[in-house]
């Protein structure tokens, strides 16, 4: 008889063109041959050119999203993308404990989503408090970008120190592992992510490509984390992973529409 895969819930976004969100993360989950889950938080109404609109998920739709996929079809791991607004993330965090996701539990990745790579806002400024007091406890691995490293710790990293200073900050907020992405450090030849556990410092440097086709490669990364970890790897095991994941993706990327292309998880 044939065996079911392993299952990832993403608790996301969806994006109308394709490239990013529950998109993103449901691709990048079918070419790691894991069975992807969706607790959708928003639907945008987006293109290769930005987001023109936002329509927000009940919190309590969210919430029973969550409990309904946990209780019947059962998950090796959890993701955030998108999550909206305070009163999502205050819904989804008592529906996490419920169900044993995070603190702990089954593997849980934090990836902040905050802004679209066009500057549209895809999470409450009001949001941050609970983003950091009610999500972040809970992971096991958060994945910020330096820009919303910056809009979550205050602090501005342009090189590599920084970077390390910015690790010990988010780790002080309570996720077992944190994965400072350097994407945005454009000084920098190299993309180099700083990966930390409040102990030891895990430098994973890779090649950065000349492409404007970036869109959905912070949802295919914690994705592919994603993946990594509902198959049991560690956490330094799925981080490697992914980053091999993401350079191919990256590598990989098409144009798309007048705007930014998607990053493709298809070599
Ligand atoms: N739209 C949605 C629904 C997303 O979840 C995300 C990222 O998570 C984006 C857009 C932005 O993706 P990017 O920063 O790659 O443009």
């Amino acid at each position: 008889m044939t065996e079911s895969p392993p299952r990832v819930l993403t608790i996301a976004g969806s994006d109308s063109g394709g490239g990013a969100g529950i998109q993103a993360d449901l691709r990048t989950l079918f070419a790691c041959g894991v069975h992807g889950c969706v607790a959708l938080t928003a639907v945008t109404v987006q293109n290769s050119l930005g987001v023109t609109g936002v329509s927000e998920i009940p919190a309590d739709t969210v919430a029973a999203q969550i409990i309904s996929v946990v209780e019947d079809i059962g998950v090796q791991a959890a993701k955030t993308g998108m999550l909206a607004s305070a009163a999502i993330i205050e819904a989804v965090a008592p529906a996490l404990d419920r169900v044993g996701i995070g603190s702990g539990k089954t593997p849980f990745v934090v990836d902040p989503v905050s802004a679209s790579m066009h500057g549209n806002q895809l999470l409450a400024d009001n949001a941050l408090d609970a983003l950091r007091g009610l999500l972040f406890p809970r992971a096991t691995l958060v994945t910020p970008n330096l820009d919303e490293v910056r809009l979550i710790t205050g602090i501005e990293v342009k090189d590599r120190v920084d970077q390390r200073v910015a690790a010990e900050a988010l780790h002080a907020l309570g996720p077992e592992w944190v994965l400072v992405k350097g994407g945005h450090m454009w000084d920098d030849p190299e993309c180099l992510d700083l990966l930390y556990d409040g102990r030891e410092f895990i430098e994973l440097p890779g090649p950065r490509y000349d492409t404007q086709n970036t869109h959905g490669s912070g949802d295919t990364l914690a994705s592919s984390i994603s993946a990594a970890l509902s198959r049991g790897a560690s956490v330094p095991e799925a981080v490697r992973f992914g980053k091999d994941f993401i350079v191919r993706s990256v590598a990989a990327a098409y144009p798309l529409g007048a705007g930014v292309g998607p990053v493709s998880p298809f070599w």
